[in-house]
């Protein structure tokens, strides 16, 4: 049908936009969600006449994407529009979701949620459906296995947030690709899994990993991408069938801009790192998009390392998260137009 075809032209590249609930004493005039349908969104300017002789000024921008969220939309409700992207990955395809916005907007939110039930994020939800849709195939005669890996990337290197051994005999990593096109990292965890609660487990390893980092570095966490893969193989004795897919959920580095002259030394490695792996990430899922022969993978270790999982026959959601608040308009702006780019 006509969802299909849309699905065609854009190959298999959708974009969901999600604001993030007003922090207590905030402004947001400035967002205005269309009410007729949850496609549009509408950034307001409004500039004030300092001399008071003329009117003051209104701009608006408007966006459109797969879906806006407002802030009331349950983690439950975003879950509902994406768990058929997520049902594909048994199906065979391999399936990507990232999460893109300033520090603060609500990306972990989104793909981990906290400790609650309700407040569940993506990745548990996706786990979860994944192992109870794997029960109903397994009484067809399907048997599966699943494994886990979580890393961060940080300034371009590897760290692995399942690391549970000495933080002295803490091992270098690197990426491998397989001429098939598998991509493994050396000296990385993976974890075989069969339950939510195995997965919930492994998401609290990896905060106290994250955690041991950042005592040492203040706010590391929001400065490097968290990339969560689940591997999925499947095979049907009975049928000789086969399959085989990954499910990459990824936290991106906050996008914010920083002034180059307010930062230096480690923090303008930092801000070099995120700024060239984020617009890479755009330049690839945009050639992705238009079917370009020639898709620039290795400029960074986030598409490097994900090129197993875009462009082929995968599926790719990026959430543009972004924060209600007046004073961070700029950002929420840029955001938007990220976003609306690789639309
Ligand atoms: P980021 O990962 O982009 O830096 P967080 O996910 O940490 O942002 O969100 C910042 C704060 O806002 C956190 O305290 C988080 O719990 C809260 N928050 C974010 N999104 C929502 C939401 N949709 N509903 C309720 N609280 C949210
Ligand atoms: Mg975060």
């Amino acid at each position: 049908g006509l969802h299909n075809t849309i699905q065609e032209l854009k190959g298999n590249i959708r974009v969901f936009c999600r604001v993030r609930p007003l922090v207590e004493g905030g402004l947001s005039q400035h967002i205005q969600l269309a009410a007729s349908d949850n496609k549009m969104i509408t950034l307001a300017k409004t500039e004030e006449s300092h001399t008071g002789k003329t009117a003051d000024t209104h701009k608006n921008y408007n966006f459109s994407f797969d879906r806006v969220f407002g802030p009331q939309a349950s983690q439950q409700e975003v879950f509902d529009e994406i768990s058929l992207l997520v049902q594909s990955a048994l199906d065979g395809y391999n399936v990507c979701c990232f999460a893109y916005g300033q520090t603060g907007s609500g990306k972990t939110y989104t793909m981990e949620g906290d400790e609650f039930d309700v407040s569940r994020g993506v990745i548990p939800r996706a786990v979860k459906q994944i192992f109870r849709a794997a029960e109903k195939l397994e009484e067809q005669g399907w048997e599966f296995t699943f494994t886990a890996s979580f890393v961060e990337i940080y300034n371009e290197s590897l760290r692995d947030l399942l690391y549970s051994g000495k933080a002295s005999k803490r091992p270098e990593h690197e990426i491998r690709k397989s001429p098939n096109n598998t991509v493994t990292i050396t000296n990385l965890a993976y974890e075989r899994v069969c339950n939510e609660d195995q997965v919930l487990g492994l998401i609290m390893l990896a905060n106290q990993n994250r955690s041991t980092a950042q005592t040492a570095q203040n706010d590391r966490s929001s400065r490097s991408h968290s990339v969560f893969q689940l591997d999925i193989e499947g095979v049907n004795v009975g049928r000789d069938l086969k399959c085989k897919s990954t499910l990459c959920l990824v936290d991106l580095a906050g996008s914010e801009r920083m002034l180059k002259s307010q930062s230096q030394g480690e923090r303008f490695k930092e801000m070099t790192a995120i700024n060239g792996s984020l617009s890479n990430l755009g330049i690839v899922i945009t050639a992705l998009a238009n079917k370009e022969s020639f898709v620039p993978y290795r400029n960074s270790k986030l598409t490097y390392l994900l090129q197993g999982c875009l462009g082929g026959n995968s599926k790719t959601l990026m959430f543009v998260n972004i924060a209600p608040e007046s004073d961070s308009f700029g950002e929420t702006l840029n955001s938007l137009r990220f976003a609306s780019k690789v639309n």
